[in-house]
């Protein structure tokens, strides 16, 4: 099913022209209303008249999160604040946090985009959803749940948390769809394995998992453990929250809400356009924000665009899965190194679970890098030979992945820390030190 199907499966020319006509009455709103903007673009020497058609967007300089830092909390509001109706915020990662307004129409234009989300994973007025996103400044959890009441579904709002409840009304209420991050769902089902209730009697079908990378290996995890279909979610504060992008049920790769946020990917070193296809920093313009609008906004995620319409019947962009954010690759002995290798790797292996912690020192001016793995129950073992055996042998594929030899810490089942948000997987203990 699809939610809206003018939009969702519009001609390329058609959805050009129509981002051609928002972009423009973007610029125009945020150079009147907004005076960094406006000094932006006049530095950048562009003025609205510049803006004819989407292909012009290029000439806009970009904003990036410290943007958002910088005029925290209401400097990048387009609107008065008479308008503004709802606030969300993003924890960042030091510092202020980053601060959004929202007006109403943006609330509608969520919703619209959080209906076509649910409509593409096969929900409807007939299904029970239960959003264990948080609840709160953070956009997933009431994000999730304006788009559940757009469809006419049932949403349980349960934020995250107190996993015995979750799962005592996912089970007694007849859940079909949990909305979560992978990690937490991931931890829920090892709950729900050790719980009084036998899986049998749940209907949960559907996975609504976003707000952070995860692998096919992962998804291929959570969907086995709890025999749904796991689909991809992706949003991110800036820029909405959950429903900027969604899988269909093809799941090859995430399409994006374009006709509300036209993105673009990016050389991240250079600023440029790569070419079509390639991989790199993905972009967004907000086209019909009001509250905080943001041009060109540079979200350090990594990905790239597939143009080609879907087998879905969908024309709307797709992104391939996010390898990570430009922020979380990690240079050990000068390798570039992402979590969500680590994951690939250890997702595929049957001896261990898909847990882990990633902890990098400078050591005598070397670089230590070591993986703490959890080996699952049954292949725990006392003799001392078998866990030397597995060690070298995660330590190995691993390599084979990244290039470079971890040292790795097999822990006990269940040793490693669940997160009910948002999953933390590294520890860099070189940022502590100013050599
Ligand atoms: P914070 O920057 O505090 O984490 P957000 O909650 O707005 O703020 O998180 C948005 C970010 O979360 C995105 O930029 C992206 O890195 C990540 N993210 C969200 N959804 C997904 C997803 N489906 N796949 C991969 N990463 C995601
Ligand atoms: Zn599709």
């Amino acid at each position: 099913m699809i939610w809206n199907e003018t939009v969702e499966c519009m001609s390329r020319e058609e959805m050009r022209k129509l981002q051609g006509i928002r972009l423009k009455r973007v610029v125009e709103r945020v150079y009147h209303n907004c005076e960094p903007y406006r000094k932006r673009m006049q530095e950048a020497g562009v003025s609205p008249d510049d803006i004819r058609s989407i292909d012009d967007i290029v000439k806009l300089p970009f904003t990036s999160k410290q943007d958002l830092r910088d005029y925290y909390p209401f400097g990048l509001l387009s609107s008065p604040m008479s308008e503004i109706v709802r606030v969300h915020a993003s924890s960042g990662t030091t510092g202020k946090p980053i601060i959004v307004g929202l007006t109403r129409n943006d609330l509608a234009v969520w919703k619209e985009a959080g209906a076509r989300c649910l409509t593409a994973y096969g929900l409807g007025k007939n299904d029970i959803v239960q959003v264990s996103y948080g609840y709160g400044l953070f956009t997933g959890g009431l994000g999730a749940h304006a788009a559940v009441e757009n469809i006419g579904g049932t949403v349980i709002p349960m934020s995250s948390g107190n996993t015995q409840k979750q799962i005592m009304m996912m089970h007694d209420l007849g859940v079909k769809a949990l909305a979560a991050t992978p990690s937490y769902a991931l931890y829920l089902a090892e709950a729900i394995a050790n719980s009084e209730y036998p899986r049998e009697e749940f209907q949960l079908k559907v996975g609504i998992f976003g707000a952070e990378p995860w692998t096919e290996g992962m998804r291929r995890d959570i969907e086995g453990k709890l025999g749904i279909k796991a689909y991809d979610i992706y949003g991110l504060t800036e820029v909405m929250g959950p429903g900027v992008g969604f899988e269909c049920e093809c799941q090859n790769g995430t399409h994006l809400n374009e006709d509300h946020f036209f993105p673009e990917v990016i050389n991240s070193e250079t600023g440029e356009p790569v070419a079509p296809g390639e991989q790199g920093e993905l972009v967004f313009s907000t086209l019909t924000k009001e509250g905080m609008p943001l041009l060109r906004f540079r979200t350090r995620d990594l990905t790239h665009l597939i143009y080609e319409k879907c087998e879905c019947g969908r024309t709307l962009v797709r992104m391939d899965k996010i390898l990570g954010r430009c922020d979380d690759m990690l240079i050990i002995r000068g390798v570039n190194v992402y979590p969500s290798q680590i994951e690939s790797v250890i997702c595929t292996m049957e001896e261990v679970e898909p847990h882990f912690f990633i902890t990098v020192d400078r050591v005598n001016n070397i670089d230590t890098f070591e993986i703490q793995v959890e080996v699952k129950e049954g292949y725990y073992s006392d003799e001392m030979g078998k866990m030397i055996a597995l060690k070298k042998k995660v330590a190995h594929e691993i390599q084979c992945v990244v290039g470079l030899q971890p040292d790795i810490k097999l822990v006990e089942p269940r040793f490693l820390q669940r997160s009910e948000g948002k999953a933390k997987r590294v520890l860099d203990k070189r940022v502590f030190k100013n050599d």
